[in-house]
């Protein structure tokens, strides 16, 4: 029997939206209160316009102040303080990740903004006995998990496609990527929590104690409460990847081979797609910015349809087990309906894999294309309407002018 199954649609359309800026001028008592509270860190009450500012780009709430903290004990006093003022108190508070959120989720208009990548007081902690973990703060970033657990020979098994982005950020929502279907999302994969409450006490959560506010608290877009420090479960790391990308002409065989490799007992280490219009130059896009090891194939190949999409898939590995590596990609390979000669792979480091989206960021920015607006969607969208939503969408709502990234996450629900 086939895994019960969602596609997980991500689709980043580029509109000219109006951005929102909202302005609310803060009481000054509070103000004076707030400052007086003895703190390991630190409040801001001017230069706080960069907590106005998120991402998306299209939302902007002026806090009144912004919390440094020195320590969890920072956070829980600022919390409690509020919680004392009563419920008449207007005063909101926002625990801020690295901002990358899309419509204001991290601002709090007239309010505090907790930045949490100041919180170092918690510092991250490998145990690589049995079951590995590691401990590590709600401000840390997924990028610096990676580089401190890997000097264990260790990983987080579920990822996030762009590694900057801050533990407690991506907890707060789900932690979706090319390992969601196996592992389930970044949610899926943690032990134990220890969050900052509404009332300001700490309290630390797990499947088995305050199992509650454990589960409310994951996806819990900040909430339930704030998250300031996270047990992530933790595998061995490969050392190398084989990068694959394959087209499809037609969506059937596209989403088909998807859910035939998602429900494989042995398959693919990752498994995302993504819609690709095909117009001039695109193509080239596509392939530089992927640098295959097999350009000739690349140059022959050619496709008259508007719409074509790229499976890409990758095969962990270890140098000296390279050679079984090949024969398990070419077995999977050839169970496959892609278009004739537009397989493409290379090969990289394991880091260089998950940190890939930040080479684009890179070179965004040089071009100042980061910094746009970035009205972005997700869908879940169940296998049984996937083919009716490409036929609409796909077919007849994309235009040859639309731009930026469209991605299809086939997901296991069961995971
Ligand atoms: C380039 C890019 C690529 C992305 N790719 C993916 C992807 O592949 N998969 C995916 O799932 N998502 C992806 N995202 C979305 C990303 O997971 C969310 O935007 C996430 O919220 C960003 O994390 P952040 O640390 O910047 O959080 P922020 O934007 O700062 O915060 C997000 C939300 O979490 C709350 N929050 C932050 N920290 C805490 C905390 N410690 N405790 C409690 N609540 C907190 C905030 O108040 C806010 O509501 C991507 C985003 C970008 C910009």
């Amino acid at each position: 029997m086939k895994p019960s199954l969602v596609q997980f649609l991500k689709v980043f359309l580029l509109l000219a939206l109006g951005r929102v800026t909202n302005t609310q001028v803060p009481d000054q008592d509070v103000l004076v209160s707030l400052g007086k509270l003895p703190l390991d860190g630190h409040f801001s009450f001017h230069d706080v316009s960069t907590a106005a500012w998120d991402f998306g780009n299209l939302s902007s709430f002026m806090p009144a102040a912004v919390l440094h903290p020195g320590s969890v004990d920072d956070i829980a006093a600022t919390v409690r303080h509020v919680f004392l003022m009563g419920e008449h108190s207007t005063l909101t508070v926002a625990a801020r990740g690295h901002g990358h959120s899309l419509r204001g989720q991290s601002q709090a208009a007239g309010g505090i903004v907790i930045k949490m990548e100041s919180l170092r007081s918690v510092k991250m902690r490998v145990n690589s006995g049995a079951s590995p973990y590691v401990d590590a703060s709600g401000g840390e970033l997924w990028i610096n998990v990676l580089h401190e657990t890997l000097k264990y020979g260790l990983a987080p098994k579920s990822w996030t496609d762009y590694l900057h982005l801050t533990i407690g950020g991506t907890l707060s929502n789900a932690g979706v990527s090319g390992q969601t279907f196996r592992h389930g999302p970044q949610i899926s994969n943690v032990n134990e929590l220890e969050i900052v409450t509404g009332r300001g006490e700490i309290v630390t959560c797990s499947p088995e104690q305050n199992s509650d506010l454990f589960h409310a608290a994951l996806g819990g877009l900040g909430q339930f409460g704030i998250i300031t420090r996270a047990r992530i479960a933790l595998e061995p790391a490969p050392k190398m990847v084989r990068w694959i990308r394959v087209l499809y002409s037609d969506f059937a065989s596209f989403t088909e081979d998807q859910e035939m490799l998602i429900s494989a007992e042995r398959t693919f280490d990752y498994i995302e797609g993504f819609v690709i219009i095909n117009r001039t130059g695109i193509l080239n896009n596509w392939r530089s910015s992927f640098n295959p090891q097999d350009p000739v194939w690349a140059s022959q190949f050619e496709s008259d349809r508007r719409v074509i999409f790229s499976l890409e898939i990758t095969k962990n590995y270890n140098p000296e087990e390279a050679e079984n590596m090949e024969q398990e990609v070419n077995n999977l390979l050839s169970q496959l309906r892609y278009m004739p000669l537009s397989l493409f792979h290379t090969d990289v480091t394991y880091i260089e894999f998950l940190d890939r989206v930040h080479s684009s960021e890179v070179k965004l920015r040089a071009k100042g294309m980061w910094e746009v607006p970035h009205p972005w969607l997700n869908l879940i969208i169940p296998r049984s309407s996937i083919h009716t939503f490409a036929r609409e969408v796909f077919g007849k709502i994309l235009k040859d002018s639309s731009n930026g990234p469209i991605m299809i996450y086939p997901v296991n629900k069961s995971r």
